[in-house]
């Protein structure tokens, strides 16, 4: 069987030799053929340079390609499983956070005939607060989105070529990775390891980035949060009305009374504020329409010394041809 490992960098300098060496001697001592599939993430740093070298070094088992600029991690990801010819395909970050030494205990699991082997990061050495912040969202997201998503599990998992093509059928434009590996299903086995520290350069992921993932978690897979404004509306009219009808016997009962100012501020702008944020949902959602429907592709390839990865069938055929 022939074993693809892919990569995606961006800004990985520091650190990518030192990843290829260790990873080539774990994958030598496994009796697999291989081959490592990086995709520069538009880099700004010599990533590419090191690219080119490793692959003049290791030709034959060195495929990379560098896109024309940053496109994020989602699409790195997609490039490097349509560039892998792999029986099986291993996603892994270029920092060494995701430990070489588990991959013989994947193919492993994979021999058992497992089509995703995935591993689960304990979150032992994170920082407390960030933590805990993930398992409070992890709990409220599974309540409003219909595919399965669990902390801890990211991109670090071995995809069999069945779920590695069941993948690539997946047209849409936002990718949100963990959301997909869910979605196709198949035969998942999950194990813990321990998240090791990174081992140079630093992360690409902040506090805002971390926010707008979280969101996509809850936007890409369902309408769900509508049927929340709606049910808020729901409630609002009917506190509405119960209101209404208190207000009513109180003026039969006690005559009218004109005080209420704050009240009525109050609901005023609350009432307002709602109606952003459901607004907000709404845009959302057209938003998302809205990059789908121009049917671009997920990013551009500058360079790379494998042939050009077939493009998907969405991309493929050009705007307009679907007519009728
Ligand atoms: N990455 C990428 N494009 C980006 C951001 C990150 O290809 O826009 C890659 C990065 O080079 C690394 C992996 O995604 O191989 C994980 O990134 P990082 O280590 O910064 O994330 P963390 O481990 O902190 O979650
Ligand atoms: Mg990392």
């Amino acid at each position: 069987m022939k074993l693809s490992i892919v990569v995606p960098c961006y800004n990985e300098e520091a650190v990518l030799s030192h990843f290829d060496a260790t990873i080539r001697a774990v994958l030598a001592g496994l009796a697999v053929e291989y081959e490592l599939c990086y995709v520069d993430d538009g880099s700004a740093d010599g990533t590419l340079a090191r690219l080119r070298s490793l692959a003049q070094q290791h030709r034959g088992t060195t495929r990379y390609l560098s896109f024309s600029r940053n496109f994020g991690k989602e699409p790195a990801i997609l490039a490097g499983l349509r560039a892998a010819d792999g029986d099986a395909v291993i996603l892994m970050d270029a920092d060494l956070q995701h430990p070489p030494a588990l991959i013989e205990k994947m193919l492993d699991l994979y021999q058992l005939g497992h089509d995703q082997v995935v591993a689960k990061r304990t979150r032992h050495g994170d920082r407390r607060l960030r933590s805990a912040l993930s398992r409070l969202y992890y709990r409220a997201v599974n309540r409003w989105v219909d595919v399965e998503l669990t902390d801890g599990v990211g991109d670090f998992r071995l995809l069999s070529r069945t779920a590695v093509d069941a993948l690539l059928s997946l047209p849409e434009y936002n990718r949100f990775s963990k959301g997909l590996f869910s979605w196709i299903g198949f035969d998942t086995v999950t194990f813990d390891y321990r998240n090791a520290a990174r081992e140079a350069g630093e992360t690409k992921w902040h506090l805002g980035a971390l926010v707008n993932y979280g969101i996509d978690g809850m936007l890409s897979f369902n309408c769900r949060p509508l049927r929340l404004a709606i049910y808020a509306g729901l409630g609002l009219a009917s506190l509405a009305a119960l209101y209404t009808l208190w207000i009513i016997g109180a003026a039969l009962v006690g005559g009218v009374t004109a005080p209420g100012y704050v009240t009525l501020v109050a609901i005023i702008v609350g009432l307002g504020g709602l109606q952003m944020v459901m607004l907000g949902l709404i845009g959302e959602y057209i938003g998302r329409i809205y990059y789908e429907a121009k049917r671009r592709p997920h990013f551009l390839v500058k360079e790379s010394n494998t042939a050009a990865p077939a493009p998907a069938p969405a991309d493929a055929a050009p705007a307009g041809s679907r007519a009728g």
